[in-house]
């Protein structure tokens, strides 16, 4: 399209149209691509668990270690399909704006700790170090809990999944300004090469599809949570350093009593 070069009546018209024209097609494909990856994804655990249960059908089960081994690999997928398809129906929601933001007043101090909290089993298995890091000038916020807890969620368990053990990971909340606050979580883990920081908020991109598979990642973790972000009027953004860790920036605003109430 870019080879239109005509000045003529109504040329404007036309490479406009073209321009709609490219945009649909963009979408259809995203569109494509989007049901592919969702086929795919749900298609390789099935695939595992039909070759797990033919095994056991073939005499694994009388076996008894071995089919508790098989067993339990059955069920690992299980549990990815259904995270899988609890992150689509909630990108769906956010997606279709029918996820409704239901705010209320937070202790950010509060809100962080607790969010350690519940990594903490995994934290010390893996010997890794969290601080939490509140400047004093960070005040309450009205956010929706449910929705924030998942944004760090997802970016506390990438922080752990792509850590070393002894790793250190950091979350800090700063007040930019009188309208902003800021929450990063920041690990010293193994990075994402340059190349591929521009498409890593895009739904399925990995890094290292088999090794996001083997932690249980649905590759879904990152738009949700920049769903979410979006949601509050708020910016999300990364940045790495391959082999020396990863940052995740998202900022929220302070909102007046009247638009909260909105
Ligand atoms: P996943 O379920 O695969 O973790 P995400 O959407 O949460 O999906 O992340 C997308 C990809 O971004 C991951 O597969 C991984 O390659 C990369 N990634 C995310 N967070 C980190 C991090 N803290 N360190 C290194 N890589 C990361």
């Amino acid at each position: 399209f870019t080879t239109i070069h005509s000045k003529g009546k109504g040329s404007a018209g036309t490479i406009a149209m073209l321009q709609d024209v490219t945009d649909q097609e963009k979408l259809e494909e995203s569109r494509r691509e989007f049901v592919a990856n969702v086929s795919h994804e749900l298609r390789t655990p099935l695939t595992t668990i039909k070759s797990y249960l033919e095994a056991l059908e073939d005499g694994a089960l009388e076996e008894p270690q071995v089919a508790s081994k098989f067993v339990s690999v059955t069920r690992n997928e299980t549990e990815r399909m259904i995270r899988l398809v609890t992150d689509l129906l909630q990108l769906s929601r956010l997606d279709s704006k029918q996820a409704i933001i239901s705010r209320e007043l937070t202790d950010v101090s509060e809100m962080l700790e607790e969010v350690a909290d519940r990594f903490s089993f995994q934290l010390e298995q893996r010997s890794i170090q969290i601080d939490i890091d509140v400047l004093p000038d960070v005040e309450e916020i009205v956010l929706d809990r449910d929705r924030i807890d998942q944004v760090l969620d997802n970016l506390v368990s990438n922080a752990i999944k792509y850590t070393a053990d002894e790793g250190h990971i950091v979350i800090r909340a700063v007040r930019l300004d009188a309208k902003l606050l800021e929450i990063s979580v920041q690990d010293n883990g193994i990075g994402i090469p340059k190349k591929d920081l521009s498409r890593i908020f895009e739904r399925f991109y990995r890094v290292d599809k088999a090794r996001s598979r083997n932690m249980g990642g649905t590759g879904l973790g990152l738009s949700i949570a920049r769903e979410i972000v979006r949601a509050h009027g708020g910016t999300i953004a990364l940045e790495s350093d391959l082999g020396h860790g990863t940052k995740v920036t998202f900022t929220l605003p302070y909102l007046r009593d009247e638009e909260a109430a909105e």
